[in-house]
């Protein structure tokens, strides 16, 4: 035999794309940027989404609703997540395809008490979410979502908060310091430069005009006016909101030739999105397919609306209940692709990577066997088994993959959501889109990538 067979090679993906791959590249990114700018929060994400999904033809179930091959569901847990089912031909006997995403992103949380006055400014107070690098989100264009809950006289009534998206709409920014007097903020080290307690976001500077000789704050008061008019709240209405900032730039082309994208968020939505469409492209499939859209992956997945929690299960058992099944019978039968993003070799910074167990920019969905730190620590590392069965599937359907480790033994490391499904003992692997300059407020996808996600999602729900 020759090298040519014997040896695994690592080519680029243009030379392996087909014609209709080409155009079919194209057009799908339009949709994603799209929706990736509709989708800056996982609430939004999921508001898009059913309303996406009912277009579609799903319609949000209920257990005692029963169900056919063919009907198509969804259901949300808590605004913040959604499960979508295809329900197939075969019984669930036979075990389920899932593929899972998640659909928040790192950014900027306001605090539960935010709002203050300070020389001459009105500021909000901030927790960050999910890890970042604090420095990349001061001096750029930051926009407000979220959702307050008002209280008076004993009602609670749900607001939604969004401001900043529209081209008219004011923006928000935190404010960093000049390099003429940045002195000693220069010496210090990159996680200190901007420090938890500095992410502070300027949001008014003109004071009130009410007559209030007991008010000192009249910035501040002018703020609560303003939110009392537009939303109805009052200070104390903060305690029961979520409101973030997310940067309030859209997803744009990249390059001359335009064969990137770069935008806010693409972990995960990158890879939720591949995953929504390959569920709502599906007519009836041999196998019930679902799609779990979740939150809180980037924070460790813990929570009611995280993975690390019962939900998906739940909705499993109440599928399994419709066919007097056990759960557990359904899960130990079932596979899934967890969908998350993976670090894209970046020549810049190679010496974090190792090369040979990289993934590339153009090459393809990276296939993931293991993520986790220190020993592979915290990881569910897919047995050589399933890795056989999905590598030959890919290969089989034409699907431009390639492999990828999360860069060099022992530089660090990351999970995913992967051995929290896993854990309820259904066969798991890691695939999804390489990403540069991840957890950025601005990162970078190839569309060759983002479409062979959806070819891959699509392929494994029809095999
Ligand atoms: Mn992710
Ligand atoms: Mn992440």
């Amino acid at each position: 035999m020759t090298s040519e067979q014997l040896f695994y090679d690592k080519k680029t993906g243009f030379d392996r794309l087909t014609d209709e791959d080409k155009q079919g590249i194209q057009t799908y990114a339009e949709g994603y940027k799209k929706f990736l700018d509709e989708s800056k929060t996982e609430r939004d994400a999921v508001l898009e989404i059913a309303r996406m999904a009912e277009s579609k033809g799903f319609r949000a179930w209920t257990r005692d609703d029963t169900l056919r091959p063919g009907d198509k569901i969804y259901r949300i847990n808590r605004h913040k997540g959604i499960m979508l089912a295809v329900i197939g031909e075969k019984s669930l006997a036979e075990g389920v395809r899932l593929t899972a995403a998640h659909l928040d992103a790192p950014r900027v949380d306001i605090r539960t008490v935010p709002l203050y006055e300070d020389n001459g400014m009105a500021f909000f107070k901030t927790h960050y979410y999910g890890g970042i690098k604090k420095y990349q989100w001061t001096a750029i264009p930051l926009e407000l979502r979220g959702v307050v809950c008002v209280c008076e006289n004993g009602e609670v009534k749900r607001v939604q908060v969004r401001v900043g998206d529209k081209p008219t709409d004011p923006k928000f920014v935190i404010t960093d310091l000049l390099p003429h007097l940045a002195t000693e903020q220069m010496t210090r080290k990159a996680t200190e430069v901007i420090k938890g307690e500095g992410l502070n976001i300027l949001i008014g500077s003109v004071p009130s005009e009410t007559v209030d000789e007991k008010c000192s704050e009249k910035i501040k008061l002018a703020i609560m006016e303003h939110l009392n008019r537009e939303y109805g709240m009052t200070e104390a209405d903060f305690l029961s909101a979520e409101l973030c900032c997310v940067p309030a730039f859209d997803a744009c082309d990249i390059g001359f030739d335009r064969s990137m994208i770069g935008g806010y968020g693409h972990d995960d939505r990158v890879c939720a999105y591949p995953a929504l469409m390959a569920v709502l492209d599906q007519k009836i499939p041999d196998d019930t397919v679902i799609t779990i859209l979740t939150d809180k992956e980037e924070t460790g997945s813990d929570g009611n609306t995280g993975l690390n929690s019962d939900y998906l299960r739940y909705f499993v058992a109440d599928l399994a209940m419709q066919e007097g099944l056990e759960p557990r019978h359904v899960l130990s039968r079932s596979a899934c692709l967890s969908a998350d993003v993976n670090a894209a070799f970046d020549p810049t910074f190679a010496s974090a990577y190792e090369a040979n167990n990289a993934s590339f920019l153009n090459n393809g969905v990276v296939v993931t066997k293991y993520t986790g730190s220190g020993g592979k620590g915290g990881t569910s590392d897919a047995s050589a088994e399933f890795m056989g069965r999905i590598r030959s599937l890919l290969d089989k359907k034409k699907v431009l993959w390639q492999v990828g480790e999360l860069g060099k033994v022992d530089g660090g490391g990351g999970g995913t959501v992967a051995k929290y499904i896993a854990n309820m003992n259904v066969d798991v692997v890691d695939v999804g889109v390489p990403v540069l300059s991840m957890h950025a407020p601005f990162e970078v996808v190839s569309k060759i990538d983002v479409y062979m996600a959806y070819r891959a999602f699509y392929e494994f729900f029809k095999d």
